[in-house]
């Protein structure tokens, strides 16, 4: 999406659903750890589902500016929201550059009009021995491992998932989203965004068919393009530390998150990882100081401030890397 009255309609789309939907459920989802599948439901009907998909396939297409815009705009409104349905992005844009024959179209219109919701397993990814790992066999492959955090189960059918083979290839598939003698789950108990009900996920010879893979990568490779994607989480800290500037006197904040914003837009990926521990900071330092000026009442569980600091602390440790990690503690301590 290129026009300028398109971008502008998708960023008000946002903006109304963030306010009139989101936000004044966000105390609820939280204190209940209940998303109500209604949030999910209208961003199927603005079409945000497909925010990054292709437009022959009902896809809104937008640039990733935008996108992270619409990001930050529903992250503002419910973070436990905004959390599940991100997760669903790696997914459509895996299938949009699939050559596997006929996954395209079996699976990106659904993918992008929300009927289908995916949600990642990506420990594979990590660094040393595989989360999960995938053995050929005749008609697909099997996977077995255990993986810690996989997000919103019960509000996903579909597990985007990187497991890696005996020739340390990462494989993709989708997985149906459903508990059986060889995908079993766990609830975890988180100190914020309960209601994304995040889960631990076993695989145990658990059967993929080969035309459920989009695309394959030997793992080496992934290091690189992985630190090029790291920009969109950002846009949750920002969508927290937006949401603290708004519920008090903004005072530097107004400035000091567009500045944060416009420094994750221009990084590269040696930037990225500094803009991103940036925004970490921004969010935490934004809910301190929106506890802080609202006083005691801030933390009664009826007021904004204690979530949205419960919030920014998840968001210091979700979607981290090393160096992320390595710039906040410099941050931290150099204070
Ligand atoms: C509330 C919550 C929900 C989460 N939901 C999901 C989810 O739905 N799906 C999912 O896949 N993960 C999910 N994660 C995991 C998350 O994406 C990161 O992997 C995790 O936050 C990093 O945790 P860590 O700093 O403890 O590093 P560890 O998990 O101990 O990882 C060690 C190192 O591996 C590297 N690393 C981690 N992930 C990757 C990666 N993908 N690619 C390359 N390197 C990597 C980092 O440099 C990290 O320092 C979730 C985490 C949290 C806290």
């Amino acid at each position: 999406m290129t026009g300028t009255v398109a971008t502008r309609s998708v960023l008000a789309r946002a903006e109304r659903v963030a306010e009139e939907v989101l936000f004044p459920a966000a105390l609820k989802t939280d204190a209940t750890g209940v998303l109500p599948p209604s949030h999910l439901d209208r961003l199927a009907d603005e079409g945000f589902y497909g925010l990054f998909g292709p437009r022959e396939f009902g896809g809104l297409e937008v640039d990733p500016a935008v996108g992270c815009r619409v990001v930050e705009t529903l992250a503002s409104g419910c973070l436990a929201t905004a959390f599940v349905w991100l997760q669903h992005h790696g997914a459509v844009k895996a299938v949009a550059a699939s050559e596997n024959p006929g996954v395209r179209e079996q699976w990106l219109g659904p993918l992008c009009r929300g009927a289908r919701r995916a949600g990642t397993v990506n420990a594979a990814l990590r660094p040393g021995p595989a989360a999960v790992r995938a053995r050929p066999v005749a008609g697909g492959y099997i996977l077995d491992g255990e993986v810690a955090w996989v997000t919103g189960w019960g509000h996903v059918d579909t597990l985007f998932t990187a497991a890696r083979d005996e020739q340390d290839t990462v494989i993709w598939a989708l997985l149906d989203a459903e508990e059986s003698a060889t995908l079993t789950i766990k609830r975890l108990e988180l100190v914020a965004l309960n209601a994304s009900y995040t889960a631990n996920v076993c695989l145990s010879g658990h059967f993929v068919p080969a035309e459920r893979m989009t695309g394959t990568l030997p793992f080496a490779d992934w290091p690189a393009r992985d630190a090029a994607g790291l920009r969109m989480n950002g846009s949750l800290a920002l969508g927290v530390a937006d949401r603290c500037r708004r519920l008090m006197d903004p005072g530097p904040l107004t400035e000091e998150v567009a500045a944060c914003r416009a420094r994750l837009d221009e990084a590269d990926a040696t930037d990225l990882p500094n803009a991103r521990a940036a925004a970490s900071e921004l969010a935490v330092r934004a809910a301190t100081t929106l506890i802080v000026s609202s006083g005691a009442p801030s933390v009664l569980l009826s007021e904004h401030g204690q979530r949205l600091l419960r919030e920014a602390a998840v968001l210091l440790v979700f979607g981290s890397r090393r160096a992320i990690r390595d710039e906040l503690l410099r941050r931290m301590k150099s204070r």
